[in-house]
């Protein structure tokens, strides 16, 4: 049976919606707020957030995370800046156009009352990190500083040098310790969702394994919010941590939650190039460094002069000439296939040919070594770390590499999944970003969904039941603890020949090859025949040493590529079905004469979200129509 996808928009004027929405939510009594224990997973920007906030609020919250401090969330990786709409440049910003650059920078594939409210909530969102002691950067007179990144013509996006996240994370974190102290969170650290609870069709709980005594516990609740980040792992090779993985919300769809748009993938255009076949992890260098920086290849295909010694003749500055109006600040769909394209031609550079330069020569001349440093010292220290190359000397190679997932657990306009009950945060949902994120929009997402709509979104919920009284020994719980206990045991009795990593680098390559930056019918058909034979492989044949009653870190491996192992498959499934172009799903089939996105409005206004039919049946597709009242659907351009 398929699901009704309902978004919950409230009716009325679009900068109304969020404001009417508040008013007519239902209220949690504040003496009553302490009844409720509200399970949160994940401690990043979007969890850590909404822990926090809910505590503040009165509410019981159980925070878990699989790093051994909230503090390590992957959050902490981003670098470049968080956008907000507040027009301290005065060069024209307003909610409208950073809601505006949001819905056109995802190709008109995500809603507009969810964007709208991220807009209208970014703003907000500074004043509280501020009011946390984030120290942004400032100009000479106090005011906060701005840079630009890619898909805007404004400079929106406040920073901290190139540890955005880490700052924020920190002002989050400080928030959480302080319930977690006075008491309102408890916190689990090391300790890793494995299973949802669902009980008469609402979300009543986790059960979790501790990750250094391998205990499995139950952990019922009121209402569960998973805010377990992206899912880019898939593709082993990404800028994402090691860590990261799909396992909450890949088992939270297998209990009922509909995952929404699985094959839109972010491809970053600036990360350093990979070197060689035994590399586990990429390197971002942060888009905004594009603000200062040039990129182009050399003109003619084949020529390995020193870059120092290309004459500007010479030279293809293939942004600011295929994309004059954005240059190098091109949104990140767009650059990086723009950089494929002209590696492909054999004008790559670097010594596998996959590669192109960003050049800071430049603005180095025009405004000197020091303030290149002020702004970006970090980065560039990172790059000569990596590379052993000076980036104030010779240009930095760059190539696309996965970064970001924009697809997601589907949710409505309360965050709420398909299951009651089960509200879904940051990047681990769908819901803001259509086919393709901006810069700097992922950390006000999920600090807006943390800070300012779950909190309010759950007290609606929680007003609205009558929930019976469950705990542990409920068949549901023992049910679902007997289930992890025995894939845990599975996945040690294997005792195999291959690595748990030799499958994740294989099914990277697979995701790599035929869903990446282009895809097409014929090769989507491939992946789908190679990761299933992949998948009875790894079952057959992986081999996870050591037990489960200890800290075992191939056991937690294994666990999590098996779920990429599914997921990859229901991202083919979802790319193949989605036959046009759009932002960053590129579907060789469906593009301009000059080889852009070629999206078809009359087929695909919809979000595709996903139902787990059981294990080897199809998933059901359910379409929720994309409605749009205020932008007028057109065909991108950055020219
Ligand atoms: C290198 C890099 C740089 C970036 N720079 C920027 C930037 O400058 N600006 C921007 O806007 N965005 C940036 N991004 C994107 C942004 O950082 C992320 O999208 C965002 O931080 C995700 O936050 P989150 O809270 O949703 O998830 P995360 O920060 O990934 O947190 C996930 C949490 O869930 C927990 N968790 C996951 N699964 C489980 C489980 N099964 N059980 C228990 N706990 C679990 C983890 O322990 C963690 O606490 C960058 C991303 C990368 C990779």
């Amino acid at each position: 049976m398929s699901l009704t996808l309902d978004p919950r928009m409230p009716s009325g004027p679009l900068a109304q919606k969020w404001d009417k929405h508040r008013f007519e939510m239902k209220l949690v009594n504040p003496a009553n707020k302490r009844k409720f224990t509200v399970v949160v997973v994940g401690s990043g920007l979007a969890g850590g957030a909404a822990a926090a906030t809910m505590s503040e609020l009165g509410y019981k919250v159980k925070c878990f995370c699989f790093q051994d401090s909230p503090r390590r969330a992957h959050s902490i990786a981003a670098q470049g800046g968080i956008n907000a709409a507040k027009n301290y440049r005065n060069d024209g910003d307003s909610i409208y156009r950073l809601f505006y650059d949001t819905i056109k920078g995802g190709d008109f594939r995500s809603r507009e009352g969810n964007v709208y409210r991220l807009a209208e909530v970014s703003v907000n969102i500074i004043d509280q990190c501020v009011a946390q002691g984030v120290p942004f950067a400032r100009e000479y007179g106090g005011l906060l500083a701005n840079r630009s990144f890619g898909g805007a013509q404004v400079s929106r996006t406040f920073y901290a040098r190139g540890q955005t996240g880490q700052q924020l994370l920190l002002g989050a974190y400080q928030a959480l310790e302080r319930q977690i102290v006075a008491g309102g969170v408890k916190m689990y650290p090391r300790t890793e969702m494995l299973d949802l609870v669902v009980i008469d069709g609402k979300a009543r709980g986790i059960i979790t394994r501790d990750l250094v005594t391998g205990a499995i516990e139950s952990h019922y609740a009121d209402a569960v919010v998973l805010a377990t980040g992206g899912y880019g792992n898939v593709f082993f090779l990404s800028t994402n941590a090691q860590g990261c993985n799909a396992t909450a919300i890949w088992r939270a769809y297998k209990r009922g939650a509909a995952f929404a748009n699985p094959c839109f993938t972010q491809i970053h255009p600036t990360c350093i190039p990979v070197s060689g076949e035994h590399q586990s992890k990429l390197t971002l260098m942060s888009e905004s460094l594009r603000n200062d920086g040039r990129v182009w290849v050399p003109l003619k295909a084949g020529d390995k002069r020193d870059p120092r010694q290309i004459p500007e003749n010479d030279r293809d500055y293939f942004l600011e000439r295929k994309y004059p109006a954005f240059g190098n600040l091109a949104p990140r769909d767009i650059a990086s296939r723009a950089a494929k394209e002209v590696c492909d031609e054999g004008r790559g550079v670097g010594e596998t040919g996959f590669g192109v330069y960003l050049d800071f020569a430049d603005a180095i001349k025009r405004l000197g070594k020091p303030v290149i440093e002020d702004r970006y010292g970090n980065l560039f220290e990172m790059y000569e770390r990596i590379t052993n190359e000076n980036p104030y000397e010779v240009p930095m190679r760059i190539y696309p590499a996965v970064h970001y997932t924009m697809g997601g657990l589907w949710v409505d306009y309360n965050l709420m999944s398909t299951v009651e009950g089960l509200h879904v945060t940051g990047e681990a949902n769908f819901s803001d970003h259509g086919a393709n994120r901006l810069g700097a929009s992922a950390l006000m997402q999920g600090l807006a969904d943390g800070y300012f709509i779950i909190p309010n979104t759950i007290g609606d919920y929680l007003a609205g039941q009558k929930l019976a009284k469950v705990d542990p020994t409920h068949d549901a719980f023992k049910e679902a603890v007997a289930a992890v206990e025995e894939r845990t045991k599975k996945l040690l009795a294997i005792d195999g020949t291959r690595t748990v990593t030799s499958f994740h680098r294989e099914l990277g390559k697979i995701m790599w090859d035929y869903c990446g930056m282009s895809r097409n019918e014929a090769g989507l058909k491939v992946a789908l025949e190679k990761i299933p034979k992949l998948r009875a492989e790894f079952w057959r044949d992986v081999n996870v040493p050591g037990s489960d009653v200890e800290l075992n870190q191939a056991l937690e491996r294994a666990g999590r590529v098996a779920d990429f192992l599914e997921l990859a498959e229901l991202m083919c499934i979802d790319a193949l079905h989605r036959t046009e172009s759009c932002g960053a799903h590129f579907r060789e089939e469906s593009q301009t004469p000059d080889g852009e996105a070629l999206r078809d409005d009359a087929n695909f206004t919809y979000v595709a979200a996903w139902q787990y039919a059981g294990e080897s049946r199809s998933p059901i597709l359910n379409k929720e129509p994309l409605v749009f009242e205020n932008v007028k659907l057109s065909q991108r351009s950055y020219k």
